[in-house]
């Protein structure tokens, strides 16, 4: 099946086409940090307790303040006020300019020529470059306090999500995606996740620098007036 013929198959709401070239990203505005997608994800994929290829922050939100953005937050939730929250499933977006790939030493990380950024175990050497590298906290390291990796103070192999690759060469979305109750995790071409933000009048919520981090310099425009 062809990028073009996937990009017309309308899987769901959430999914809207797999495989090469495709994107993963949030739709904050749908999150309601129910923890469904944290849980398909270690169901799908076995992973220890400790270990969160996907995370939900949720901030609180005040309002802008002399301080900074949410800035009064504390002083409203002490006055007895209810700031909204914003809640943010955290997972690799799989970065078209993705700074792990340009910090990791030792060719661990790769951009591979179908989207995906993927990691060679065997080339990791555990220093967590990556982790400082990623604004999105992805690189996870659940054997940093384990076995070889105590013995020689290395943070054990990094982890990360796959964007589920073995299912979307099926034709499946992630499993997160699939199984996000609101339709909170957006997979699909640049172009279909910024129609689909627009038709639910959702905004992108990251700036612009982290915009182009995720999609690239032009990709990045589709999404300019969300
Ligand atoms: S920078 Fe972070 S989110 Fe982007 S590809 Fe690397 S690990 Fe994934
Ligand atoms: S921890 Fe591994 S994947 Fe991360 S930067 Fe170091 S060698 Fe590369």
């Amino acid at each position: 099946m062809t990028q073009d013929e996937r990009s017309g198959q309308v899987m769901s709401q959430g999914v809207m086409s797999t495989g090469e070239g495709m994107r993963i990203f949030p739709d904050v505005e749908a999150c309601i940090d129910c923890g469904g997608c944290v849980v398909a994800c270690k169901r799908t994929w076995d992973r220890e307790i400790h270990n969160q290829r996907i995370d939900i922050t949720t901030m609180a939100e005040g309002r802008a303040g002399p301080q900074g953005e949410n800035a009064d937050k504390t002083d409203r939730l002490a006055a007895g006020e209810r700031p909204g929250e914003t809640s943010l499933p955290m997972q690799c977006y799989h970065c078209e300019n993705a700074p792990c790939v340009s910090v990791c030493p030792t060719n661990a990380l790769q951009k591979e020529d179908d989207g995906f950024v993927s990691v060679s175990e065997d080339l990791c050497v555990g220093c967590q470059y990556c982790l400082s590298g990623c604004p999105f906290g992805a690189p996870q390291f659940p054997d940093s306090n384990e076995g070889t990796a105590q013995l020689f103070g290395t943070g054990g192999i990094m982890d990360k999500c796959t964007g589920c690759r073995e299912r979307q060469d099926v034709q499946k979305g992630p499993a997160c995606a699939e199984e996000c109750a609101t339709d909170a995790i957006l997979v699909g071409s640049a172009g279909e996740i910024a129609d689909e933000l627009e038709k639910r009048d959702s905004g992108s919520f990251f700036n612009d620098e982290a915009m182009e981090i995720i999609f690239g310099a032009d990709d990045a425009q589709l999404f300019s007036d969300q």
